[in-house]
């Protein structure tokens, strides 16, 4: 068949002219190519670019230009350092995905109400004039703050990625930008004020093979992460390796990481976690063991274990010139210590001791096992302990990740092979030369979960109260509202930000925000409540120079992607649609593309890339051209990445880039923004929310929607736990028909519940709270702790007719952000997403 004939026939096979916008239901987007062609078979290379943090390299099939399957690596044997970069389920689907008939085809502009779905297409000069005029008159009328570019993990393109928007905006002004992100951002301050890290810098997870005690928090590496040579793809390997190493897991649910596998799961209340780690550092102190093994590290490289460190830090800082140092000193209080605060001792004589029993009550964790845990890191020689990201997402995250973090620190054992300090493991990759952004002239930055609040309040928000960074001062107001949002790759306008019903009607109110863009392959519910739609190039009709994203563990890649398809209908990449909405701002086209075509700039990228010290010893060796480079496609070579968490600190004296230079128990910066920043009950902010406190030290904390929360555990007597599920990354690959058939789209029930509610495998419930509802399939298993419901994240929102228990229309999609929580944490100002109670009902 004819490459013309095919796509006239698959474009009548989609959204008839888009007018009524698109049905993404499974059925639907069941679209093949209509007939077998002919022609010879094309292998070309291309990868999956979600944001698993693997960018799996996948063969592409091709026949009369039309994709007839996708295979995934296997041009190498597997040996010890170089094999095979086996794609998941997810982009072994991609043929699916490209040819999903909700593919978005030409650009659109709205013609209904934001949200509804409703557009007409138009041309790309006519949406580049309308997007770059209204850019232009905004930032005329409200500065360059104004105009947002959302986060966007959904297409880790290296040349033509949403970076190209940044390039746009850097060149003509500047945007207002964000700090953190949805997956991490209260572990990476509570790596900050604990090791001066950024939360992934723990062991390199091939180390664990010589430790002889793994615990791990909510750590799934086979689940998370897929890909046959990433991060699951290590920790098997180390498993396998290491001798008579003993695993305890802690998670809500028992994972694929624990299957099969001789590990201990401990099933966990959600949210819980420190209370756990606290207890354990009951036994460890309480027991006499921290004094007679580990007091001598404590003293020598922490700050704040007990009171006289703090009073030694708090001398040094007061003896100093640096004005910031000595407003630690003013608000440091000894009182305040580690020490006293587990042992229930001074100031917190009133409270409880932390012991195993009371942590029992909380978590559900068996005494005795928390017993346990603490005999086994004080007999282990080199205890590896990690915390996953999911424990940071929950109210107040930030005290759970340093509470977990604390463990490490008390067995005094860090920087020795083996061990590992909570934080994720560190991952090394090759360079890869990207397409230069220039420098954002804007300076102040919002936390990137405050974004739909920055729409109505960004004139009023201020350090202080939402942790906007780099205002002149703590009172000094961003001062704009946002009014213009880009988003690109990004389900983050909508099914991936907390409380969707919310978000919804903040985005449909015009007043607010003026023009909303989306750049996307697919119709989303993001993308339907967008004033103009953009139509992107799926990676299989792209040319593209990827690296191997952060988690892909120990042996580093570079695809050198090459189309195996024209762009189908009338898409375009972002580096063409950024380029062509230059031509109606300030800097004109010219300056945006230097005069490069998309091959030139890859040539030059790829030299860039080829140079780079960091790439010597790639297997295969580069070739001259990137044409040729294309032609061999993957570039592999092992890291060698042997790093031992703080093992500079420890063993060669180098400081930690915390204020004190060392392991800071108690922060100086945490005293000093919890002197000086909104909080519960704080002077500043006497009605604050419910545990979102910040202190000094680490400290298990009571929060609104959590185990111990009793104003709303009556009414939603069920804490849902979400998770990452195999069947999509994120939101992405929602629309593969084959992965909703292969991972189904259930809430796991224990049979404990299952009784109690009087529900069963099959059944249809509404799952609801104040926030909204979501119709979804009831699945029986014990792998899910008693009293707690699972829930994959990531499912498309999907409103019906039906109004719900709480009077929200139920959305049948079953998106869990319908019931997740818009309440930023409090030193992050991240997305406690997570921490969510529901009632159910069947239906
Ligand atoms: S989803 Fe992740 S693991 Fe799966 S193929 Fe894509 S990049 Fe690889």
């Amino acid at each position: 068949m004819e490459r013309r004939s095919f796509l006239k026939m698959s474009a009548a096979l989609g959204c008839a002219a888009t007018v009524t916008g698109c049905n993404s239901s499974s059925d639907d987007a069941n679209v093949t190519p209509p007939t077998t062609p002919v022609g010879d078979e094309q292998i070309t290379w291309s990868a999956c670019l979600v944001n698993c943090g693997s960018n799996c390299p996948v063969k592409v099939f091709s026949r009369d230009g039309v994709i007839t399957r996708v295979e995934t690596d296997h041009d190498v044997e597997d040996g010890e350092n170089i094999y095979q970069v086996r794609a998941c389920a997810r982009g072994r689907s991609l043929r699916q995905r490209t040819y999903a008939v909700d593919r978005l085809k030409s650009p659109m502009k709205r013609v209904g109400e934001r949200g509804e779905g409703k557009f007409v297409p138009i041309t790309w000069e006519e949406a580049a004039e309308t997007i770059g005029t209204k850019l232009s008159s905004v930032i005329a009328e409200h500065g360059n703050k104004a105009i947002f570019r959302s986060y966007g993990s959904g297409a880790y393109y290296g040349f033509a990625s949403n970076a190209c928007f940044n390039r746009l905006f850097n060149l003509n002004g500047g945007c207002l930008s964000y700090h953190g992100n949805y997956s991490w951002a209260q572990q990476q301050e509570a790596a900050a004020h604990t090791f001066g890290t950024s939360s992934t810098k723990g062991s390199a997870t091939v180390t664990l093979a010589n430790s002889d005690y793994f615990l791990g928090f909510a750590y799934n590496p086979s689940e998370m992460r897929q890909s046959g040579s990433g991060e699951g793809y290590d920790f098997l390997k180390a498993l396998q390796k290491a001798n008579g190493l003993k695993v305890t897991m802690i998670d809500p649910r028992y994972t694929d990481s624990m299957l099969g596998k001789e590990s201990t799961w401990l099933p966990i209340r959600p949210g819980t976690d420190a209370a756990l780690a606290e207890a354990i550092a009951y036994q460890m102190i309480s027991s006499g063991w921290v004094d007679a093994n580990s007091l001598e590290f404590i003293s020598k490289h922490t700050v704040g274990y007990d009171a006289a460190s703090i009073e030694a830090q708090k001398a040094i800082f007061a003896a100093s010139s640096d004005e910031k140092e000595l407003e630690y000193a003013a608000v440091m209080n000894s009182d305040e210590n580690y020490r006293d605060y587990i042992l229930g001792l001074g100031i917190y004589a009133d409270a409880p001791k932390k012991t195993p029993e009371w942590a029992e009550k909380i978590t559900g964790v068996p005494a005795a096992q928390i017993e346990q845990i603490a005999l086994d890191l004080q007999s282990a020689k080199a205890p590896y302990i990690v915390a996953g990201a999911g424990v940071n997402r929950q109210a107040n995250g930030e005290q759970t990740v340093r509470a977990l973090y604390m463990l490490s620190v008390l067995t005094g054992k860090l920087g020795t092979l083996g061990s590992s300090n909570g934080e994720l493991p560190n991952m090394s990759r090759m360079y890869r030369g990207s397409i230069p952004t220039g420098t954002n002239p804007v300076k102040e930055k919002i936390s990137f979960f405050t974004w739909s609040e920055a729409i109505h309040n960004g004139e009023t928000m201020t350090a202080r109260s939402h942790g906007v960074q780099n205002t002149d001062g703590l009172d000094t107001p961003l001062g704009t509202n946002i009014k213009v949002i880009v988003s690109a790759s990004d389900s983050t306008l909508l099914n991936q930000h907390a409380e969707i019903n919310n978000t919804a009607e903040i985005l449909k109110d015009e007043s607010g925000v003026e023009l909303i863009v989306s750049c996307d392959c697919w119709m989303t519910p993001s993308a339907k409540f967008a004033d103009i739609i953009l139509p992107d190039t799926s990676w299989l009709e792209s040319n593209d120079l990827v690296d191997d994203s952060y988690a892909s563990g120990a042996m580093s890649y570079l695809t050198a992607m090459k189309s195996a398809i024209e762009p189908m209908w009338d898409c375009k990449s972002m580096y063409e649609a950024s380029a062509m909405i230059a031509k109606y701002m300030g800097s004109g086209e010219e300056a945006f593309t230097e005069g490069k075509t998309e091959a030139e700039w890859l040539e030059e990228l790829y030299q860039q890339t080829k140079a780079s010290s960091t790439n010597v010893g790639v297997e295969p060796a580069f070739p001259e051209t990137y044409a040729e480079a294309q032609e061999i496609g993957l570039f592999r070579k092992h890291m060698d990445d042997n790093h031992v968490a703080l093992s500079s600190f420890i063993n060669d004296g180098e400081a930690l880039a915390t204020p004190s230079g060392k392991i800071e128990i108690y922060s100086a910066e945490l005293a000093w923004r919890s002197a000086n920043w909104d909080q519960e009950n704080s002077n500043l902010n006497p009605t604050g929310v419910k545990g979102d406190t910040i202190t000094a030290i680490p400290q298990y904390t009571v929060t609104w929607d959590g185990y111990e929360d009793e104003e709303t555990s009556v009414d939603y007597p069920i804490q849902l736990a979400g998770y990452h599920t195999k069947g999509r990354t994120h939101s992405s690959y929602h629309n593969v028909p084959w992965l909703r058939e292969a991972v189904e789209d259930a809430v796991w029930v224990n049979p404990i519940d299952a009784t109690k509610y009087g529900v069963a495998s099959g059944d249809n419930v509404e799952m609801y709270n104040d926030r909204g509802s979501i119709a979804v399939k009831v699945r029986i298993t014990p792998r899910v702790a008693p009293g707690v419901f699972a829930l994959g994240q990531g499912a498309w929102f999907s409103p019906g007719t039906t109004v719900g228990s709480t009077g929200h229309i139920i959305d049948e999609g079953g998106a869990i952000n319908s019931l997740t929580r818009y309440q930023p944490s409090p030193v992050a100002k991240g997305n406690p997403q997570h921490t969510i109670r529901v009632a159910i009902k069947k239906i």
